[in-house]
């Protein structure tokens, strides 16, 4: 089976989130299901960089306003088609914003731009390759699905990795699209008078995924649906979750470049030199008590306000922090401020550290996430993987991932973590305060983290579960 992904990030040659991720290890992880994936993606500069073996596919006299080539190549191991378009695309920098921070006046075309290229190859304008089913990427590939809807074309999937970013432009843009004029309407791209590239990507496609089950229940409500949530719930019945995996040769502990000690379950005692380092880095008071460890960007979303206001209370449990982040002044500011009460009980390292980030999850004891919101969410997950007991709100892929502690799933022995809702202060240190209990109870915590690390976080489920879909969408 050919499946054609289209998106406008691909780890590691672009990445602004977690949509980079997913796209960059699909096609590798279907590989050994029997489906051929490419991605078709924007060629920034650095794409055209790295792409090998070139190949045109496709010309264009005018695509969006200049002359333009599908390309396809190979760039870091995956089969990609590049959309060589450098009156779009030929701009150094993050893919959305300009030099002065605002986004380029142009996204709306360079994005259908995109989107559109997708459909011709999907419809068969390349002679060379046409896929059997066509899968695209949030709101800037979200106009695939709408022009084979016009078109012609094969069965669509579009994913949501996060509705808060849902490309809305001015109704003065639709006549820029190349769409019908019944396109702009509640069944295309139209939105209270406005054109939405995700909205009409979610009323054309023939299936709807997002990055976790609960996220996917969470978006068809008016709490998280961001003004989607009316569409979602009519088309509920194509609506489905799969969770995220993670890269589990970066992540690996026991190989991990970036940590004091290396370990596996068997040998999790090593795991003791790697929060000696934490303590040294963070400059904490040496010992044996529970240490936890943030790892986020400190933001209204990861519920990181809450969590601030929460530092005293759990200084004066006993526990220990270390924190690592950058975000909102706001938050940073009442951060460094709780950090400065309790010199040696909170470290504090302001910023972004991908190397210090493997370490946290090496040595710290826990690691928290109490978001507002989560769409499916990885530092859980790597918590997962270095034995690092997750303590996250109960949403979205939190939800799904992390298994909480409670009496039935401690006394089965299936429990790897620690949930609380609301996302609250007091629910927050209730968690806490049930952390460092089972803490002190040294079989069950470290029977806790051994099921962590055992549990399966890698891309394998994840991949099956696509592929069951796409069977499922060539079969109907
Ligand atoms: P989101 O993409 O919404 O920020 P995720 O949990 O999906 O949340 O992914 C966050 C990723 O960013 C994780 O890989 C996490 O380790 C990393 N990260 C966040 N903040 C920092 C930081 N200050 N330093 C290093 N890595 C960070």
């Amino acid at each position: 089976m050919k499946v054609l992904s289209a998106a406008s990030e691909l780890y590691p040659l672009v990445k602004t989130g977690g949509l980079a991720d997913v796209t960059g290890a699909l096609p590798a992880a279907l590989k050994g299901l029997g489906i051929d994936m490419r991605v078709m993606i924007p060629a920034y500069p650095k794409v055209m960089a790295a792409l090998e073996n070139p190949n045109i596919l496709l010309r264009y006299d005018d695509l969006f306003g200049g002359e333009a080539r599908l390309i396809a190549g190979r760039a870091m191991g995956i089969e990609i088609i590049a959309v060589d378009a450098p009156h779009l695309y030929g701009r150094q920098g993050n893919p959305y914003l300009g030099p002065d921070g605002k986004d380029w006046n142009d996204n709306a075309q360079r994005f259908a731009a995109l989107s559109m290229a997708a459909a011709d190859v999907a419809g068969g304008a390349a002679k060379d390759y046409k896929p059997d089913i066509l899968h695209v990427h949030d709101w800037q590939a979200a106009l695939a699905p709408v022009y084979v809807k016009f078109r012609g074309g094969p069965k669509t999937v579009m994913t949501v990795h996060n509705i808060a970013f849902q490309g809305q432009f001015p109704a003065s843009v639709f006549a820029s699209l190349k769409l019908p004029p019944q396109a702009f309407s509640i069944d295309g791209v139209e939105y209270y008078g406005n054109v939405s590239f995700l909205k009409g990507g979610l009323a054309c496609a023939d299936q709807i995924t997002t990055v976790s089950p609960s996220y996917a229940q969470e978006i068809c409500t008016p709490e998280y649906g961001m003004g989607l949530d009316g569409l979602l719930r009519a088309r509920r019945g194509v609506v489905s979750g799969i969770v995220n995996g993670i890269d589990t040769d970066i992540w690996n502990p026991a190989t991990d470049k970036d940590i004091a000690a290396t370990y596996t379950a068997k040998t999790i005692d090593r795991r003791a030199a790697n929060k000696r380092a934490i303590e040294k880095r963070f400059r904490l008071d040496q010992g044996d008590g529970i240490l936890h460890g943030v790892v986020s960007r400190l933001t209204w979303q990861k519920g990181m306000d809450i969590f601030a206001a929460s530092i005293d209370s759990l200084v004066a449990s006993g526990a220990r922090l270390a924190l690592v982040g950058t975000g909102e002044p706001g938050i940073e500011q009442a951060i460094a401020i709780a950090a400065e009460r309790h010199p040696g009980r909170i470290g504090v390292v302001m910023g972004y550290d991908e190397s210090l980030s493997h370490l946290m999850q090496a040595g710290c004891d826990t690691i928290l996430v109490p978001s507002r919101f989560e769409p499916c969410g990885l530092t859980q997950l790597y918590g997962l993987r270095y034995g690092a007991v997750p303590i996250v709100a109960r949403t979205g892929g939190l939800a799904d991932t992390v298994i909480d502690a409670n009496d039935a799933a401690l006394n089965a022995g299936v429990a790897t973590g620690f949930q609380f809702s609301p996302v609250d202060g007091p629910s927050l240190e209730h968690a806490l305060g049930r952390a460092g209990r089972c803490y002190r109870d040294r079989a069950l915590w470290t029977a806790m983290q051994k099921r962590g690390m055992e549990s399966d976080v890698s891309w394998t489920r994840s991949a099956s579960t696509y592929a069951a879909l796409y069977n499922s969408l060539l079969n109907a």
